[in-house]
């Protein structure tokens, strides 16, 4: 019989350990390319768990996903356009921040998100302990300790992995609540958009398009959508990323303690 498959892209900040859990995961089952048009490397990987078979693909690293490099743009466009069933995303368990706010991000996007926080032995030698359940309540995914060295959690995640696909649901989906500012503007700009045909959510689409991103900003004019001056999309960038990192505080704030 055929075995079904599910894709899975690995994404999270440069050196939080994205690749030892990479290998970790696949093994020798590795395959290097490049990602269509550019140099920058692209490592695919496989394993088989549960009857299913999964392809692992490594994005480069990136500390958010807007549009100010390539390895940004890469990573952005395949977990929005490509073909990912879910999007496992990397943080070191000893300075997750970063990487959190890349997860808010990609929920933004609306897609399936596993936390994967890696590097779970130098939390405890550090005496941090972590509440996995805090985060997954206040993050609404699925949450998972690793360590590529001792191997914690490797066949746990393969599970999760497995176990998420098979729902048809995403968790318990969180969404972020911007101050009265910037939620009017979404929801003119969602009622602008509506039945417009635009690829990815509304909420989305919104976001980028105050934040100024010029592949959505341009779009939104296009589609009907007001000009804005650089000080409004500068002001509502900084809004939005502000909001982003003050839930990332306080989460973190709840879940750790040493
Ligand atoms: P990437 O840049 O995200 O791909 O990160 P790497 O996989 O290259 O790892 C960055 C550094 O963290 C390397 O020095 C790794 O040896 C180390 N590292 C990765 N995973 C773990 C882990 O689970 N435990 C510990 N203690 N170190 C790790
Ligand atoms: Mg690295
Ligand atoms: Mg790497």
């Amino acid at each position: 019989s055929e075995t079904a498959t599910v894709k899975v892209a690995l994404a999270g900040c440069p050196n939080v350990g994205k690749t030892s859990l990479f290998n970790a995961l696949t093994g020798t089952k590795q395959y290097v390319a490049n990602w269509p048009g550019v140099t920058v490397e692209k490592k695919e990987g496989s394993f088989t768990h549960r009857g299913y078979r999964i392809n692992l693909v490594d994005l480069p690293g990136t500390y958010s996903l807007g549009y100010s490099s390539i390895d940004e743009k890469i990573a952005r466009d395949y977990i929005l356009k490509g073909d990912a069933d879910l999007v496992v995303v990397v943080a070191d368990s000893v300075n997750p921040e970063q990487s959190l706010y890349l997860l808010l991000e990609i929920l933004e996007m609306e897609k399936k998100v596993i936390l994967v926080l890696t590097a779970i032995d130098e939390a405890r030698k550090l005496g941090i302990k972590i509440d996995r359940y805090e985060l997954q309540k206040h993050l609404g995914v699925p949450v998972v300790f690793t360590s590529a060295v001792t191997g914690e959690g490797i066949e746990k995640l393969k599970d999760r992995i497995v176990e998420y696909h098979e729902e048809n649901d995403v968790f318990h989906r969180i969404v972020i609540k911007y101050e009265e500012k910037v939620e009017s503007k979404i929801s003119q700009i969602e009622s602008v958009l509506r039945g417009k045909k635009i690829g990815v959510n509304p909420r989305y689409f919104a976001l980028k398009y105050l934040s100024g991103d010029p592949e959505f900003y341009n779009e939104g004019v296009k589609l009907g959508l007001p000009e804005l001056s650089e000080e409004e999309r500068i002001a509502y960038r900084l809004l939005i990323s502000k909001k982003k990192r003050e839930y990332i505080e306080s989460i973190v704030k709840e879940a750790y303690s040493n």
